[in-house]
């Protein structure tokens, strides 16, 4: 006799801070029962996947932490300012075994696909390992960047050297001791992995198709009197980042760039140069993201930065980035990344300059119609982001409407939370919500708790079902491009505008609300107090 099938209060797929903490809240606060895929072996979602030398975050790690659990902030001690990514693992580790998250979670499982039952109201669930579940709530804690951009590369079945991508690093490492190495894209992750890999190959060649302003990270250890005084503080921290524009304690100049004199700019620009991480990015002048004007000064400022770091100034000329504004890509952090094209065993090959890369070959590849010969290729490719790991979960709705057929010409959701059509579906950190243009632990957790109060509501109700209506979809569509539009960003051919895959749509994919990170929450909690405003609920 076939068993009957599992169901569940809600599916959460993925085991990353998202579906850990959803975990958590659906089952502990709400006392809901709920089961978790992962496809990786054990928790942690990017931390456990990115594993490539240099790996670390670059939010400032006393806001990079869950903030729901007191004595967890008090408890949990970082090394350094953006620890590496074993580090943060660990940090995950300790979160999952304190709240007892694991035995809820099926690691080394794939959600392969997710029917929604109109007569029913359940989802049914199906993962690669033939097993079906149902649950009345689906919640994809998929991520943002977990889809990897796999290269597609002609030729590269031949190459008889060993190739890896960023996401991909085997968990034992790569000794790339005396061996010819080549990195393949210049973005976040190849600024941190660059240095590191370089200094242990025999030889480096960089393989560059656009040239990114790099900020320096300025890592290192946090004066323990700066952490206590962090550690008595975290109401207010958390108070300020939830408020905040980005996530993180960064607080733009209120002021024009254009109105400072030249001696004023040049002093605020070295406070957030010294400072580092994403201070001259976050924290510059309020019209850099709006005024060509204003942004031009910035990116001088870097510029000058770059030639006088890089010896080589035709070197340094391939590193200044040509044909986008400053800001409008994801800001690398720079731990001796400029400094690590003045050592003998590093080559920068541009595409602009030395030829693109044409094909991978037995020995290497060939760029510029000259041959590299090389051991070891690192693919620092990136991810389809935001919508790729959404997509990939082949999600059928209402009427047999598939998602990422609704998607086709690029995302639609309401608030970043929903889709139209797909009842009972929550997305953390979705498309159109500021997700990657926030320190994520934020926007995580409000999202998070956003959901259970919203399944808490409906269960107090007594409802089933709850879906954003196509016109509070398409009107929040418009409201997210409204906004963007009048920013530099839709300019730029980023992975944030889909431009980084062939193919996709061209698309902003995050929110970059007037208000930020602060503004949006309270966008989604009055439509929470106005009986979820812009669903049916029913
Ligand atoms: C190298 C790197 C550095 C970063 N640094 C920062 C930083 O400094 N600050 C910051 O705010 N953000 C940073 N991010 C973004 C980071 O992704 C988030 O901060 C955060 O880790 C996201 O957590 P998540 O749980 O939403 O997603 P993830 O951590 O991506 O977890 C999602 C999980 O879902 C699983 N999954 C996906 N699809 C399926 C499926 N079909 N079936 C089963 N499981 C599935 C994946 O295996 C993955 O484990 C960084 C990202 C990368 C890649």
């Amino acid at each position: 006799m076939a068993s009957a099938t599992q169901h569940f209060d809600a599916v959460v797929i993925g085991a990353g801070f998202s579906g850990m903490y959803m975990l958590k809240s659906l089952r502990d606060t709400l006392g809901l029962k709920v089961r978790v895929y992962e496809a990786g072996e054990t928790v942690g979602g990017t931390w456990y996947w990115n594993r490539y030398p240099g790996a670390r975050c670059d939010s400032d790690a006393y806001i990079y932490v869950f903030t729901f659990d007191k004595q967890m902030l008090q408890e949990w001690e970082w090394s350094e300012r953006y620890p590496t990514q074993p580090e943060i693992l660990r940090y995950l580790e300790y979160v999952a075994k304190r709240h007892d998250l694991k035995r809820d979670i099926q690691f080394s499982t794939r959600v392969i696909g997710g029917a929604f039952d109109e007569h029913t109201n359940v989802w049914t669930v199906r993962t690669d390992k033939g097993e079906a579940v149902t649950a009345r709530y689906l919640i994809a804690a998929v991520g943002s960047l977990s889809h990897t951009n796999m290269p597609q590369f002609k030729g590269l079945e031949k190459f008889k050297g060993t190739w890896y991508h960023t996401s991909r690093f085997p968990k034992e490492g790569v000794d790339f001791t005396a061996k010819r190495v080549a990195v393949v894209g210049t973005g976040a992750t190849a600024v941190q992995a660059i240095p590191e890999i370089a200094q242990q190959a025999k030889h480096l060649t960089v393989f560059q198709r656009t040239a990114n302003y790099c900020v320096p990270a300025r890592n290192g250890k946090v004066d323990p009197e700066v952490v206590k005084a962090r550690k008595a503080d975290y109401d207010g921290i958390i108070k300020r980042t939830r408020e905040s524009f980005f996530g993180q304690e960064h607080y733009s100049i209120p002021k024009s760039a254009l109105e400072a004199t030249p001696e004023e700019r040049e002093r605020e620009f070295d406070k957030r140069w010294d400072a580092g991480g994403f201070a001259f990015w976050l924290a510059n002048y309020q019209d850099m993201f709006f005024s060509s004007e204003a942004n031009e000064l910035c990116a001088d400022y870097i510029r000058r930065k770059i030639r006088k770091t890089v010896k080589d100034p035709a070197v340094a000329e391939r590193l200044i980035p040509q044909g986008h504004y400053y800001g409008t890509k994801r800001q690398p952090l720079d731990t001796n990344y400029y400094e690590t094209f003045n050592k003998d065993n590093v080559l920068l090959v541009d595409a602009k300059t030395d030829g693109a890369i044409e094909e991978m070959t037995e020995q290497g590849l060939r760029a510029g119609g000259k041959e590299y010969a090389l051991d070891i290729i690192v693919f620092a490719t990136g991810f389809d982001a935001m919508t790729g790991p959404l997509k990939a979960l082949n999600l059928q709705g209402r009427g047999g409407r598939m998602l990422d057929q609704e998607w086709a010409d690029g995302p639609h959701s309401y608030l970043g939370i929903s889709v139209a059509g797909f009842p009972n579906l929550f997305t953390i950190t979705g498309p159109q919500s500021p997700s990657v243009l926030s320190n994520m632990p934020v926007s995580i957790e409000q999202h998070v708790e956003w959901v259970s109060d919203c399944i808490d509501h409906m269960n107090k109700t007594g409802k089933t079902t709850i879906e954003a209506t196509s016109q509070a979809q398409e009107q929040w569509v418009a409201h997210v491009n409204d906004i963007v539009n009048l920013t530099l960003m839709t300019s730029a051919n980023s992975w944030y505008m889909s431009a980084n895959i062939p193919g996709k749509p061209r698309a902003f994919l995050p929110y970059l609300g007037p208000e930020g990170v602060g503004g949006y929450r309270k966008q989604c909690d009055e439509v929470a107090a106005k009986g979820y405003e812009g669903f049916v609920v029913a």
